[in-house]
């Protein structure tokens, strides 16, 4: 049969080539990943680099240590369910914990636009606080610099972390294997679609928030409940869709995911159609996904859903031999749909 196979009806990569910077190369998405590829590997290019994981593990001494860092620009700097700072603590601490490591130290750097009230500021670093006591981890190092009123936007926050690996774990976006599970640790969106309404004063019959939360003691119990997980990834930037293509291109396998069972709250598909989005496109600050050996995907997910951020635990999916990088969705109809990478963003400047 000479029919076309599902990868000749892909659409054409958009031309996304460009002589400067787009708002987009910040996405998490398509640019995101041209960024790296054309300019920041050539630049740093090493073994650990290369691995591009949310986080690098290096050996220092008898040590193996997690090191990630990330930068926060969200606008609004409070929203439902978060604000800057707790958000900074977490983002940096899941990217540690979906490698396996536990989170032990952070360092903080502000950049500040004169004129920012110091009660904000105030506000920022106590929450930054508390989230890093909640999380076990302290802020241990930082950075201050201010910018003139105008060259900022209020308050810039990066935060770098380290933490400490196992000896015998070694979790990784390369590790997918035809046949594994995905899991899925709850409700996807929340975070983009809060900040979205924050900004447009969009209002819910509920009170929609962001999911905004600190993974490790998540991780930490998937871990404990299963000694061959793949890899873990929190899906922020980009979301669910990011996520599983960056790890069928590392891994070189095909996924295959199962719209029906990815939850979704009402108030965030409402705001989708709404909108024209696509919650999984959305960014999520408190969901990860496992991917994991089929023999070992019913006691992950039991333990997954005993814990308090992965109540809402689902298997969303599976990992397969056929059409290798390729994200695909069956659809409650029954048909099945590409689950491409977005060149840009959806929505700016959430995290
Ligand atoms: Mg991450």
């Amino acid at each position: 049969m000479s029919g076309k196979s599902i990868i000749d009806m892909v659409c054409p990569v958009p031309f996304t080539t460009s002589n400067t910077v787009l708002l987009g190369h910040g996405s998490g998405g398509k640019l995101s990943n041209d960024l790296v590829r054309d300019v920041f590997l050539p630049a740093f290019g090493n073994p650990e680099l290369a691995q591009l994981n949310d986080q690098a593990v290096v050996r220092v001494g008898q040590s193996r240590i997690a090191i990630t860092t990330d930068s926060f620009v969200i606008r609004p700097l409070f929203f439902r369910g978060g604000d800057i700072g707790s958000l900074a603590v977490h983002g940096t601490v899941n990217d540690l914990a979906v490698g396996g490591a536990l989170p032990l130290f952070l360092t903080a750097a502000f950049i500040i636009e004169e004129g920012l009230p110091m009660d904000v500021l105030r506000r920022v670093a106590q929450s930054m606080q508390q989230a890093a006591k909640a999380a076990g981890v302290r802020i241990v190092a930082g950075d201050t610099k201010v910018v003139e009123r105008g060259k900022g936007d209020g308050i810039f926050i990066n935060t770098t972390g380290i933490g400490l690996v196992p000896e015998d774990l070694n979790l990784s976006a390369d590790r997918a294997q035809p046949g594994d599970v995905i899991l899925l640790s709850g409700s996807i969106g929340e975070h983009g679609i809060a900040i979205l309404a924050e900004r447009e004063g969009l209002e819910f019959e509920s009170a929609l928030q962001s999911d905004s939360a600190p993974l490790h003691e998540l991780c930490a119990a998937i871990l404990s409940a299963s000694t061959s997980v793949r890899c873990m990834r929190d899906l922020t930037r980009g979301g669910l869709s990011s996520a599983m293509n960056e790890i069928a291109a590392q891994s070189n396998v095909g996924i295959e995911l199962n719209e029906t069972a990815i939850p979704v709250r009402d108030e965030v598909r409402g705001a989708c159609e709404m909108l024209g989005l696509d919650p999984l496109y959305v960014a999520n600050e408190g969901k990860l996904i496992a991917i994991v050996p089929p023999d070992v995907a019913h006691s992950v997910l039991r333990a997954m859903r005993a814990n308090p951020r992965g109540e809402n635990a689902q298997i969303v999916g599976r990992v397969t031999g056929s059409l290798p990088g390729l994200v695909t969705m069956k659809t409650p109809l029954g048909t099945s749909r590409i689950v491409d990478m977005l060149a840009g963003d959806q929505l700016p400047r959430i995290c």
